[in-house]
């Protein structure tokens, strides 16, 4: 469930008109609801209550610091790739001891500046990794918290862009290699065994790869224990789907109980790393029709956003609802619905019956997740606005961008 729905013929975001956003703010922009962020995260944290446990926010789902200080106020940890999500989640309030840092190319950079920063734990996905933190930690005469990052072989049954459980992808090291790392990484000075982690990938459908998944590492867990590894904490990884379309995922509560059934008794701190299922009905993406053409085979209604702002239809050929703003009676036609970007596949969605004309708008749906933070500056395109509605307020998260933004850095020749 979202807050954002039509009142009187009108999409309004919580409390307020979209349409009047849209003129105040301007096209395109990415509107947010506080309060669908909060309930999606407490959704989580709900279900996983009676066991110990910490949801970390993935945060390159969406990155906004008012996104990530909103989850943060409910107490969020946050699931971390980068240095620069790190520095993020440190400016908008969140508590680097409830951060854990994914990623398969961690530079000696990241790693001393989350461990000075205090960090929950490293998701180590290589033999490499595991021994530079360790020198790193060394050198900084402290033990880095770490827990391997196990690829289970599931197929999580999603997209092959977005699937990362399965023995052919480039994430985390094989069960039997992790036994092994584990036996190295509790003779390493600089690193202490704390967890066990796993991912298999994004908009899953189905709990069943999940609780695969899981029981796979739970079986590595006691072989490790019987060899006097004990680990205090395991991390489940995100991945939950969201409905674009007519998807049935699974709740959270569903996934939880699940879980919970198979971690009874056995005394382990619970984490997972929810992204999309958090921000992904959390926000939508508004834009103008600039004027509509009418081709040979097919009519165009050509918008102001674009691949630049929305990348997912063209790279994943995602499917996403796009509905009026202020939906009026009129004839109904089919459109491919397009941006003004030089491109063949600068699409945001393709064949869809809609009743416009010139100068309407249109919002994208569960936009969310996925949505701004893989927009580009491709065409010389300032980024969109940022907007988060917290009950009848807008605020401005992130200012549309300038020229003068754009061509920072830049410089002619001497
Ligand atoms: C992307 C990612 C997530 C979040 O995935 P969602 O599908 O958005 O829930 C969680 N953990 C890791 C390691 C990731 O890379």
């Amino acid at each position: 469930m979202d807050h954002f729905e039509l009142r009187d013929g009108a999409l309004y975001a919580e409390n307020v008109a979209v349409a009047e956003i849209a003129r105040q703010h301007g096209t395109p922009c990415f509107v947010y609801s506080r309060a669908t962020l909060e309930r999606h995260y407490r959704a989580f944290d709900e279900a996983l209550s009676g066991v110990d446990h910490q949801v970390c926010y993935a945060v390159k789902a969406n990155s906004n610091l008012a996104v990530l200080d909103v989850l943060a106020r409910l107490g969020a940890g946050f699931d971390i790739v980068s240095g620069g999500e790190l520095e993020r989640v440190l400016r908008a309030g969140g508590d680097a001891g409830k951060v854990v840092f994914s990623g398969v190319g961690k530079t000696a950079d990241e790693m001393r500046t989350a461990l000075q920063a205090g960090i929950f734990c490293f998701n180590v996905e290589s033999a490499f990794e595991l021994e530079q933190l360790d020198a790193v930690a060394r050198s900084l005469g402290t033990r880095a918290p770490i827990a391997l990052r196990v690829n289970p072989d599931v197929d999580a049954g999603t997209h092959p862009y977005i699937s990362t459980g399965l023995k052919n992808n480039k994430f985390g090291v094989d069960i039997a290699t992790a036994e092994r790392l584990y036996a190295q990484a509790a003779g390493m000075d600089g690193i202490e065994v704390a967890g066990v982690a796993s991912h298999i990938g994004s908009q899953l459908l189905e709990i069943r790869p999940l609780l695969d998944a899981l029981d796979r590492v739970l079986a590595l867990v006691e072989r490790l224990a019987a060899r006097g590894i004990v680990l205090r904490h395991i991390d489940c990884g995100g991945g939950l789907g969201v409905r674009y379309k007519d998807e049935r995922p699974p709740e959270p509560r569903d996934w939880a109980s699940a879980i919970k059934a198979k971690l009874a008794g056995r005394g382990l701190r619970v984490l997972t790393e929810p992204g999309r299922a958090i921000a992904g009905n959390a926000g939508i993406l508004v834009t103008r029709v600039l004027g509509i053409k009418h081709g040979e085979e097919k009519s165009f209604a050509i918008v102001d956003a674009a691949m630049n702002d929305l990348l997912r239809p063209t790279l994943y050929q995602a499917w996403m609802d796009i509905v009026p703003v202020q939906p009026r009676d009129g004839k109904v036609h089919r459109y491919d619905v397009v941006g003004p970007v030089c491109e063949s596949g600068d699409w945001i969605g393709r064949e869809r019956d809609l009743a416009i004309d010139a100068g309407d708008l249109l919002a994208v749906r569960t936009a969310g997740a996925y949505g701004f933070v893989m927009a580009s500056n491709y065409n010389t395109r300032a980024r969109a606005a940022e907007l988060m509605v917290d009950g009848d307020r807008v605020h401005v998260v992130r200012a549309r961008e300038t020229l003068d933004d754009l061509m920072r850095g830049e410089a002619r020749l001497p």
